[in-house]
């Protein structure tokens, strides 16, 4: 029979589990808190567990554990970029960033990426599979147990695409911001996209209060289909509304990514260009300068013209922050560390 993958159980899938096993519901309640909020790496932790239940846990289920390959310290502001290994071998970053208001853990939703934005590391080997709810709040509860801090942030913006792996990404945020577990609230959560037009509306209609991110990263249909290929298959047009619905049945301010490419989308007249595709929305826009990979040869604009950019914006009324570039010192883009250890 194939084991019971426990820590991807919501608690209520938990306490059907739990009286399967001919068990009270209230048990469930107790292991739940060990796996989410205690955050345990074995069975024989759970003190306050019979051992027999324990013994029978141990015969019917997984307990997802990720494994700490490497971390590094970024001398420059502290940022550690951790690579984890899963139960199947496969690999898997994540960041934790320091910040005055707390920290800040980014994860990864998939192993690789099927999106093939041409500036991203992550999507150069393709899509290996999406990382189950467990996975996904297993790289949270390693770097806080490490670092023994808490985690009060969360963002979907390591490798993978979210919205690509829906169902798994939906439950992570339910546990992750369950009473019982990390209780990190939903407005400290924040899920980037590239643009699925349908899971952002579907994402929409549960309402939940966590930020959608767009990456944009082009003013124009046409632009944007040289540097993301989902754009083939959504309109840029398409995709602003589904931001508009999304704020419209959540209240929630979209953010925009923007990647900012020299040459390529970093104009005047980009900039302008922008200013009329989301005006009059409520959004925030974070212009980022592009982390060079070294199987492409893009390159960032000069400060001065981030700047500029920035003006130019500012001036029609967006806010716009300039993302500070943290962990630069150790492979701070996307997929860099796992590509690099991989091609080791
Ligand atoms: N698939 C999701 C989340 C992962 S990427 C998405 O597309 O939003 C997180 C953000 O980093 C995205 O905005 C992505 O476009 C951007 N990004 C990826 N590689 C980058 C690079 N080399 N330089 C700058 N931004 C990059």
């Amino acid at each position: 029979m194939k084991k019971t993958d426990i820590r991807s159980l919501n608690l209520k899938e938990l306490k059907s589990f739990m009286e399967t096993l001919g068990e009270k519901a209230f048990r469930a309640k107790q292991i739940y808190q060990w796996l989410h909020e205690k955050c345990v790496s074995s069975f024989d932790e759970m003190t306050n567990i019979s051992e027999k239940l324990r013994t029978q846990l141990k015969e019917t289920c997984t307990l997802t554990m990720l494994k700490s390959v490497t971390v590094q310290t970024s001398r420059i502001d502290g940022t550690k970029k951790y690579l984890f290994e899963l139960e199947d071998g496969n690999m898997v970053e994540s960041v934790l960033m320091r910040y005055k208001h707390g920290n800040s853990v980014c994860i990864s939703s998939q192993v690789g990426c099927r999106m093939g934005c041409k500036f991203c590391a992550s999507t150069l080997d393709g899509l290996v599979r999406g990382l189950t709810p467990a996975e996904m709040l297993e790289q949270i509860y390693r770097i806080s147990k490490e670092t023994g801090e808490r985690v009060s942030n969360v963002v979907v913006m390591g490798t993978g695409e979210p919205l690509d792996n829906f169902d798994n990404l939906v439950k992570f945020i339910q546990m992750l911001t369950d009473e019982n577990g990390l209780n990190i609230s939903q407005r400290n959560i924040t899920v980037s996209t590239c643009g699925i037009v349908p899971k952002m509306k579907e994402l929409a209609d549960l309402k939940l209060q966590i930020t959608l991110a767009l990456s944009l990263h082009a003013s124009n249909q046409e632009k944007r289909k040289e540097l993301m290929p989902v754009a083939n298959a959504f309109d840029i047009h398409e995709t602003i509304d589904a931001c508009r619905y999304y704020f419209e049945q959540t209240g929630r301010r979209i953010s925009f990514e923007y990647s900012l490419v020299a040459g390529v989308n970093d104009s005047a007249q980009d900039a302008a260009e922008l200013a009329a595709l989301v005006k009059g929305m409520n959004c925030h826009l974070n212009l980022i300068p592009v982390n060079p990979i070294k199987e492409r040869d893009y390159v960032q604009p000069d400060m001065k013209a981030v700047r500029d950019f920035q003006n130019k914006r500012e001036k029609c009324g967006i806010n716009v922050t300039i993302r500070r570039e943290m962990g630069r010192d150790i492979d701070g883009a996307c997929g860099q560390l796992r590509k690099r250890f991989s091609e080791r």
